[in-house]
């Protein structure tokens, strides 16, 4: 239960429009929302106090774009449409209630692990996908693989069911969106379904947008123009819109995204694991388009770990364009707090009195944060994006309730999580074989 939490002696990173960091501050949580930040002490008062000397406390990071994974760094070194093909596809579609479930506990406590308080997840079993979310703790915004019928995925009926029974569950954790897989396994009556499901609703859409060249290349064949020109058409763009990748974009289709204000989930170690390329960031920003980072699936990255994202979102930008002055750290820790955040509609992102308390405790006595120049902000910084991984965080809280406390969990037994997921991935396996046999 959420209750009265006093995190004190804290180097508190507040993110907050003045960019203030409070060396020796304190956090003070009320229920689900921050009621103070202060770089003074606060009497304890019968609150749950903990001690967050030579932690950093700061936002929660926020997952924009991801997909739960069954399988793992299984089958992964293919090209993006052959291993769509002949892995993710099949495997998708071999899931059940049970194991979605187990597959969903095993990614999302890989991220609240990794410092993660929200996913936008795509993907299939939602129901059962969204329970694993209630109960773990973390707060998910989920979407489904909607496709055209043949493709045998989700419908819109599927996705508009399971926003009826989960949106805004587990007071408000869980929010369901309405999902397009990608424009090759859609059609523009499909789109503009979509669209009209959304608007009917009163909830956003979530989609994959010219992820690679090939995508780009489908989408002339199929609809005889580029992927965000077909998108605006439809009417799928807009500032309830989270276009995943979106890296060859032409000037016009950056301006069709600035022009409609549709959030861009920058998924850049996918990117760079499928070889797709580099999204044009410094344009995405010129435009002022809000651009969350996402990890994209731990199928085709192999890792839920955020702090890895941070790193490649700046270093991408830095060698591909032949210029270490970008990617600076504290414009990344911002587009993966606040901007996720932000275009998924969550009160969250700063710490800042009458926020969500979505936060991270992180320990800094490691090598990782070694040496630490004492009331250095920049070094701060630096460090969180360039030096640390997932394995620093020590604390989360999550709609003001403790789901991580001192790297232990407390709403599931990590072991038995880890043991069914096992399982379910070997099932899926074979269920996959089956059906190859029969068919
Ligand atoms: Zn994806």
């Amino acid at each position: 239960m959420s209750e009265r939490i006093i995190l004190r002696n804290a180097i508190v990173v507040t993110l907050n429009e003045a960019d203030d960091v409070h060396f020796g501050g304190t956090v003070v949580i009320e229920g689900d929302r921050i009621a103070q930040v202060t770089a003074d002490a606060v009497p304890a008062d019968g609150a749950r106090v903990i001690d967050a000397t030579d932690r950093i406390v700061m936002p929660g990071l926020v997952d924009f774009h991801c997909h739960t994974a069954i399988g793992k760094s299984w089958g992964s070194n293919l090209p993006l449409l052959e291993y769509l093909q002949s892995w993710w596809y099949p495997a998708v579609r071999a899931l059940d209630p049970e194991t979605a479930y187990w597959a969903a506990l095993a990614t999302y406590s890989e991220s609240i692990k990794c410092g993660v308080t929200a996913v936008n997840d795509m993907y299939r079993q939602l129901e059962a996908v969204a329970e694993a979310a209630e109960r773990l703790g973390i707060r998910a915004v989920l979407a489904n693989v909607v496709a055209t019928d043949e493709h045998n995925l989700d419908t819109l009926a599927d996705n508009e069911r399971v926003f009826r029974a989960k949106n805004g569950a587990a007071n408000g954790r869980i929010g369901v969106r309405v999902g397009i897989e990608w424009l090759p396994l859609a059609s523009e009556e499909l789109l503009r379904d979509a669209r009209a499901l959304a608007d009917e609703l009163g909830t956003g859409l979530h989609i994959h947008l010219s992820e690679s060249l090939g995508a780009v290349e489908i989408s002339k064949e199929m609809y005889g123009r580029r992927p965000a020109e077909v998108a605006y058409d439809c009417g799928i763009l807009g500032p309830d819109c989270i276009a995943a990748h979106c890296i060859w974009l032409s000037d016009v289709e950056l301006a069709l995204l600035r022009e409609t204000h549709t959030n861009v989930a920058h998924c850049p170690s996918s990117a760079a694991w499928g070889g797709a390329g580099v999204a044009r960031l410094p344009e995405l920003a010129a435009a002022g388009l809000n651009v969350g980072l996402g990890h994209d699936s731990a199928e085709g990255n192999n890792s839920c770990d955020m702090f890895e994202v941070m790193k490649f979102a700046s270093l991408l930008q830095r060698v591909s364009r032949l210029d270490p002055n970008l990617g600076q750290a504290p414009d990344v820790l911002r587009m993966a707090c606040r901007n996720g955040n932000r275009g998924l509609g969550i009160d969250a992102g700063e710490l800042s009195p009458g926020k969500k308390a979505d936060l991270i405790v992180i320990d800094t006595r490691s090598q990782m944060f070694t040496p630490l120049m004492p009331g250095s902000k920049d070094h701060l910084f630096a460090h969180l994006v360039l030096a640390a991984n997932g394995s620093c965080v020590e604390t989360v809280i999550v709609d003001g309730n403790l789901v991580y406390e001192n790297r232990e969990f407390t709403t599931i037994d990590e072991d038995e999580v880890l043991r069914e997921a096992n399982r379910c991935f070997r099932e899926v396996v074979a269920r996959m074989e089956a059906s190859s046999r029969l068919g």
